[in-house]
């Protein structure tokens, strides 16, 4: 679970990493008062789970609260790369003297922890990790030893800080891996680090990643899942009923059965799609080993209720659960549905007892339903429907 800015600024603070007060608002009113509160310099910076706000406009200074009035309005319903702005905070402003960027992640590849860190951050990392590689440390962290003080200050220096820094931002680097440790995190980010014009080492930006493998220690964790929203409402709807769903971007909604089956079929439209005008699927949609009527329903319910999908693409290799059980739970979702089933749906069928469940479904002859024998063929009928319905 990604978390929004605010929320990785109290986990920082809970752990001792120094930031800046700020106050969480959803309309420009709130956010004169909450400038008002904090007083001085405040900056004003759009929610999103994204980087790049302050490029896209969704970060601003205010220097009273009438110009984070101002700000707010601007920044609230702001789209930013997708993401449209509902929650902005207002934080105290920090006059800041340089940037500075510093990461730990879960290494995945070495069975280990990175830490990155650079004197010089402020820009997006990537581009830090093209331009200017030799500016970017990358330092091994033992899993089991952590950062402490020595390794942190190792991070520092081969990050090329001062020694008068090296001794500043050390004790940051410390907390910063107790928030990456204690909360069981996969990311935690700060970009930029600052040193303001008062000597002071504070963390201006934050991203953090918790591990959802994690979340049965950390009952505090649920509440940010909750505040945090960050599930679309649609995949709450399948987690509700426990299906393997993640909203994608295009048109032909997919149903399958065994994640790998699921996988490929997204490549198998997205391949067809070129020939229809670049059709895309819509989601990826795991149903599992059991298909039946219940499953099925709430399967088509949460892809039916995606407004971009334009046709369903039913995806299923009869194993355990046979074609004809399938079939059956197909038919009996429609008829569940009734006419909330409004879209094209192309099923392709094969493995144990499929005939017994093309039959289902032939007798079943339902408007909506068009059986093709092939994956290629079906993937290809589903999205010449969602061509066809735009
Ligand atoms: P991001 O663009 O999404 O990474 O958002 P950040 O929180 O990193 O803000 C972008 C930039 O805005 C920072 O790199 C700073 O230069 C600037 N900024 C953010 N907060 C403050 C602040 O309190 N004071 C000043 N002067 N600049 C800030
Ligand atoms: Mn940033």
């Amino acid at each position: 679970m990604d978390l929004f800015e605010y929320q990785a600024r109290d986990l920082f603070a809970a752990h001792g990493v120094p930031v800046l007060p700020g106050l969480l608002a959803t309309t420009p009113e709130e956010a004169r008062d909450a400038a008002e509160k904090i007083g001085g310099l405040v900056v004003v910076k759009a929610q999103v789970k994204t980087g790049g706000r302050g490029k896209a406009g969704g970060v601003k200074l205010a220097r009273t609260p009438d110009e984070a009035y101002e700000a707010a309005k601007a920044i609230l319903g702001l789209d930013i790369k997708g993401h449209i702005v509902e929650k902005i905070m207002v934080a105290a402003g920090a006059e800041i003297a340089e940037e500075y960027y510093f990461s730990i992640l879960l290494d995945r590849a070495n069975r280990s922890y990175l830490a990155m860190c650079s004197v010089e951050g402020g820009m997006e990392i990537e581009q830090l990790a093209v331009e200017k590689p030799e500016a970017l440390a990358r330092i091994e962290v033992d899993p089991v030893m952590g950062i402490d003080l020595d390794k942190a200050k190792e991070i520092a220096r081969a990050a090329k800080f001062s020694d008068e820094l090296v001794e500043k931002v050390a004790p940051v680097l410390v907390k910063l891996y107790e928030v990456y440790s204690e909360e069981d995190a996969t990311l935690v980010e700060v970009n930029p680090l600052v040193s303001t014009k008062d000597g002071d080492i504070i963390a201006l930006d934050g991203k953090v990643t918790l591990d959802d493998n994690a979340e049965f220690r950390h009952e505090d964790h649920k509440a940010l899942a909750e505040a945090a929203g960050g599930l679309d409402p649609l995949e709450l709807k399948a987690k509700e009923f426990d299906l393997n769903y993640v909203k994608l971007d295009g048109s032909v909604g997919i149903i399958g059965n065994g994640a790998g089956l699921v996988m490929s079929t997204l490549d198998v439209v997205a391949g067809a799609g070129e020939k229809h005008g670049g059709q895309k699927p819509a989601n990826f949609l795991d149903i599992g080993g059991g298909a039946s009527a219940e499953v099925m329903a709430a399967g088509l319910d949460v892809i039916l209720g995606d407004e971009q999908v334009k046709s369903v693409f039913v995806n299923v290799f009869g194993g355990i659960t046979a074609c004809d059980a399938v079939a059956s739970g197909i038919v009996g979702a429609l008829e569940k549905l009734g006419d909330a089933a409004t879209k094209p749906i192309v099923v392709r069928l094969d493995g144990n007892n499929v005939e017994e469940g093309r039959k289902i479904l032939a007798d079943a002859n339902h408007p909506l339903v068009t059986v093709v024998p092939t994956m290629d063929e079906a993937a290809d009928k589903a999205a010449e429907l969602a061509a066809a319905a735009k």
